[in-house]
Parts: structure tokens; C-alpha cells; sequence
């Protein structure tokens, strides 16, 4: 494993100093699947005031210290280094009832979450690897160290992070692992719900639709509004598959946008309570989409999602059946209410939506929009107020207050958005000393 300069002149200075030092966890397993390192992490023998007499010469932040964390920034970054540890009971559920620093770095390595987390590398003592993680690599399998219903009672938080790796990293949990993440999945209700929200924004991106397949069990029981939409029969000509696996196919086809990728795994949620039966048989869910976009709100509150991606997944599902037209004025209607990126992912989400029913479609349709949509990026056309070329001062010269030169710009605007009058000055204004004549905002 070849490791930066900077990472192998903290672990030689460590070394000299007669603490063994390893590079440990994600950077290890990126290293061998052949990865770039996001960060690396060093673990080592020496404790926390070592450290920091060791490395008195660079800023440190000490913030973790408590916990046996020293921050040594080098090269405009932070450096995190642990003092090898082992950890005891979890009677909360979320933190171990004791910590204590230990001489060897395989203990530190038992307290770690999967066999493939569980790896240390040092350029003079090589790789440590006491539970088998680069075999399971190799073996694209996900192995929980030690006793698997034991280490997922501790930290429930280890089911969704272990879905992640297995989501990102394309691996295959372990039969004995997986029965302990569904056994021990409803523990994860007394997680906290930042912590569950952040696990599934790293992990929506990479999901391909046979993830959400064999990960439902984990998914459902973190968003059990998911749970009646499996095996859900549309009972519709236009739908081949099961609500659930629709939604899985709409999840994976939209682009890795996080926004995007929420609003396709709720979509449907409204389907459910909307669903009604024809004298035919055939099933219809009007109204769904409204429903939907405040369950949606519903979920993603109860997961203190951000308020902003909560608005922009909301009108993302409010909007996904609204028929949308290839055609410039419709667009610029729909820009005007929406704005760019709005209207972009919408184009994206009916794209996925339209393509997961398991039926034909129109595979064209979509790309044009876009192309549509970047030609009138491109022209810059009016779509507010104050992109007309008269503004609120024109308007008082020619007699216009208050409410009624409010009423008038929007008027404008209309009239601009259908191209019944061109974004300019002289035309405006004469139109707008003509609705000043006919008292027309006055009403
Ligand atoms: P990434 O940073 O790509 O999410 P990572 O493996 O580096 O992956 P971190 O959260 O940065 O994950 O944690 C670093 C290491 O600490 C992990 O590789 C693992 O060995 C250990 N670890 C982290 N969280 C837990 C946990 N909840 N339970 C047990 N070990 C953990
Ligand atoms: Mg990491």
C-alpha cells in the first residue's frame, strides 16, 4: 500500500519514538479494492499525551482527546490518530459503557464494525489482519467482527452503515450477518434520527434497484411508510412490476442527485391510501401525487432532513404527474413556477417514473425536453418580474400604485410568458398605458 509522505512521516516519527503506528478502517479497505483514500486514519500505541508531546511542533486539535483522538494538521489537513482501544458493554445501545487503551492494535481492531473496516498497514510491519477482511474483500463479502447480533446490539447504526458498504463497494453480506442486521434491524427506532438520515443520503446515491430488493427489510424498518408498498399489486395495464420494485427501478434510474434520489424513493407513498378499484378491475390512485409529497414531508421532518431538500423533494412528488410538453412557451410557463433546477429533475424524475413501469414509452421525449430546456438557458428568457424590461418605476410614471402596479407587472408578465408581447420596453409600457386607460388593475 503506497501511502503519502506526510501519513508516513507521522507513523516514522511515532515509530522512532517506540509506539507502533498503523494507517486503519476505510483507508486500508479503499487501498486494496484499489481505490483512492478519502482520509487517512492512523492508529497507534502511544496515548493521547504522548502524542502530544511527540508532535509539539504542528497545530493539533484536541478536541477528541477525551476519547483518544489527537488531530495533527499536516498539509492543510487534520490527521486523525487513536490510541488503540478496546470498548465494553453498549447498554444504551450507542455508546460503550467503558473505553480503555490497550498496547496491541489487533484488540483495537476487534472493537471495529466489519471484517473489511478491521484492517491496519504499516510500511515496516505490513497488513494486520486478524479477522480475514482482505479475503472477504477479495470475496466481495460483508462479515460483521466477532458475534454478529452482539456487535449490531451494541451499535444499530453498524445495519446501515454495514448496507452502505455493501451498496458502495458491491459486496454480499454473510448469511450469519445478515440474519443478525434483519434480527436486530427494529433497535434502530432508538437511534438518532441525523444519524439514520446521513447513513441513507450515503447510501441512496449508489443504490442500484437490486439493492432496495434485498435490502428492504434493513430500508423498511427505517421508513416504515416503505413497508405496504412491497408486493403491492397496482392491479393497472401500465404497470408490470409491484409498487415497491417500481419505486426500486425509479430510485436507481434517476441521476446520483440526493434530492432526486429521495423524491424517487417516496414518490408513491401516496399511492397506497389513494388506491381505488374500477368496475373493471383496473386499480387508480388519483390524487396520489399530493398525498405523497406530504408523506414525504412527513418522513423526511421525522429524519430532520434539511428544510430545503424537504421543499425540493416535496415539489418534486407534487409535480411527477403533471404532463409536461416539449415545447418552448409551455417551458417557460413551467420555468416561471418552478425555476432551472426544479424543472430539470423533474424532467429526470417522469423519466425514471415513465421507463420502471415494465412497459413501452417513448425514449426521446425526455432527452428533448432537455435539450429544449438548455437552448432556453441559453436565451435567457424572462421568467419573473424583474426580468421585465419595465420595472416598477416606469409603471408609477404613467399613474400606477399600490396594489394596481403589482397587478399590472404580473399582467406583463403573462403577456410576455405566452408571447402575446416581446420583453420590450416601448411595448410594455404601451400596453400598460393602455390598461391604465381601462382602468383595468383598478377593479
Ligand atoms: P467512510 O469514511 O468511507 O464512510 P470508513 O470505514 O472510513 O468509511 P468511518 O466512519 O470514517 O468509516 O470510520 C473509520 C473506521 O472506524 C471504520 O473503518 C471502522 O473500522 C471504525 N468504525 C466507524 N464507525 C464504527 C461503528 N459504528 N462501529 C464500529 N466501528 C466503527
Ligand atoms: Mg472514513
Amino acid at each position: 500500500m503506497k501511502l503519502p509522505a506526510y501519513v508516513r512521516n507521522c507513523i516514522a516519527l511515532l515509530e522512532s519514538a517506540g509506539y507502533p503506528a498503523y494507517v486503519v478502517g476505510g483507508c486500508v479497505r479503499d487501498a486494496r479494492l484499489g481505490l483512492e483514500p478519502k482520509d487517512y486514519d492512523l492508529c497507534t500505541a502511544a496515548s493521547p499525551e504522548e502524542m502530544e508531546r511527540l508532535f509539539s511542533q504542528y497545530p493539533l486539535v484536541l478536541c477528541g482527546k477525551a476519547h483518544g483522538t489527537v488531530g495533527v494538521v499536516v498539509e492543510g489537513d487534520v490527521l486523525q490518530i487513536t490510541t488503540f482501544r478496546a470498548e465494553g458493554g453498549y447498554r444504551d445501545h450507542r455508546h460503550p459503557d467503558w473505553v480503555r487503551f490497550v498496547p496491541r492494535v489487533e484488540a483495537d481492531l476487534a472493537r471495529r464494525d466489519f471484517t473489511v473496516n478491521a484492517m491496519a498497514f504499516s510500511p515496516t510491519r505490513g497488513l494486520i489482519d486478524p479477522f480475514g477482511g482482505r479475503q472477504d474483500l477479495e470475496r466481495r463479502i460483508l462479515r460483521a467482527v466477532g458475534d454478529p447480533e452482539q456487535r449490531f446490539q451494541e451499535d444499530p447504526l453498524r445495519i446501515l452503515r454495514g448496507v452502505r458498504f455493501a451498496a458502495v463497494y458491491r459486496l454480499e453480506p454473510e448469511t450469519a450477518s445478515w440474519a443478525a442486521m434483519v434480527r436486530q434491524a427494529p433497535l434502530m427506532d432508538g437511534l438518532a434520527r441525523e444519524r439514520v438520515f446521513a447513513e441513507l443520503c450515503g447510501l441512496l446515491p449508489w443504490m442500484e434497484w437490486g439493492d432496495l430488493l434485498r435490502f428492504q427489510p434493513i430500508l423498511t424498518a427505517v421508513i416504515p411508510e416503505l413497508a405496504p408498498m412491497v408486493g403491492f399489486d397496482q392491479r393497472s395495464p401500465y404497470h408490470a412490476y409491484d409498487l415497491y420494485t417500481h419505486t426500486a427501478h425509479v430510485v436507481a434510474s434517476v441521476p446520483r442527485d440526493l434530492p432526486l434520489r429521495w423524491a424517487a424513493l417516496l414518490h408513491d407513498l401516496g399511492k397506497v391510501g389513494c388506491f381505488t378499484l374500477d368496475e373493471s378491475g383496473r386499480g387508480h390512485f388519483y390524487g396520489h401525487a399530493s398525498l405523497g409529497a406530504e408523506q414525504a414531508v412527513q418522513v423526511l421532518t421525522r429524519l430532520k432532513a434539511p428544510a430545503a431538500l424537504r421543499r425540493q423533494v416535496e415539489i418534486l412528488i407534487r409535480q411527477h404527474m403533471t404532463p409536461l410538453e416539449a415545447d418552448k412557451t409551455f417551458l417557460r410557463r413551467r420555468l416561471s413556477r418552478l425555476g432551472w433546477d426544479t424543472l430539470w429533475n423533474l424532467t429526470w424524475l417522469q423519466e425514471a417514473d415513465t421507463g420502471s413501469k415494465g412497459s413501452a414509452w417513448d425514449k426521446t421525449f425526455f432527452p428533448r425536453l432537455r435539450q429544449l430546456l438548455q437552448e432556453l438557458r441559453r436565451e435567457q428568457p424572462c421568467l419573473r418580474v424583474t426580468d421585465l424590461a419595465v420595472n416598477g418605476r416606469d409603471l408609477m410614471a404613467l399613474g400606477y400604485q399600490g396594489k394596481a402596479l403589482g397587478q399590472c407587472l404580473n399582467h406583463l408578465l403573462e403577456q410576455v410568458l405566452s408571447e402575446a408581447l416581446p420583453n420590450e420596453k416601448p411595448a410594455l409600457l404601451a400596453a400598460a398605458a393602455a390598461r391604465f386607460q381601462k382602468g383595468a388593475d383598478l377593479a
